[in-house]
């Protein structure tokens, strides 16, 4: 059995963490670190910041 373990949940992390998900058996484990508690999709923060969309 792997445990795989993928640091940051940005989009780099997001992806990384959803295709080794598909790819490995569904005994080994994955599991996304991030220094935060919520998810930020970054491209969207140019509308938070005009006001053009909430932040939650
Ligand atoms: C305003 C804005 C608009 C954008 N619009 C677009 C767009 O329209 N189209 C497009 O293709 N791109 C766009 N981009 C660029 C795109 O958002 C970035 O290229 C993309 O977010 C990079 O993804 P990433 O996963 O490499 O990094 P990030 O999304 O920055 O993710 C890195 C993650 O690592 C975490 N992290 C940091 N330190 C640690 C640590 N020590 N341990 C664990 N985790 C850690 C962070 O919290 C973060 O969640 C935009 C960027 C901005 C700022």
């Amino acid at each position: 059995m792997s445990r795989v373990v993928v640091l940051g949940s940005g989009i780099a992390g997001h992806t990384a963490a959803s295709f080794v998900r598909r790819w490995l058996p569904r005994a080994d484990t994955v599991t996304v670190v991030s220094p935060v508690d919520r998810y930020n999709w970054v491209p969207s923060n140019i509308w938070v910041g005009v006001g053009l969309m909430q932040p939650h």
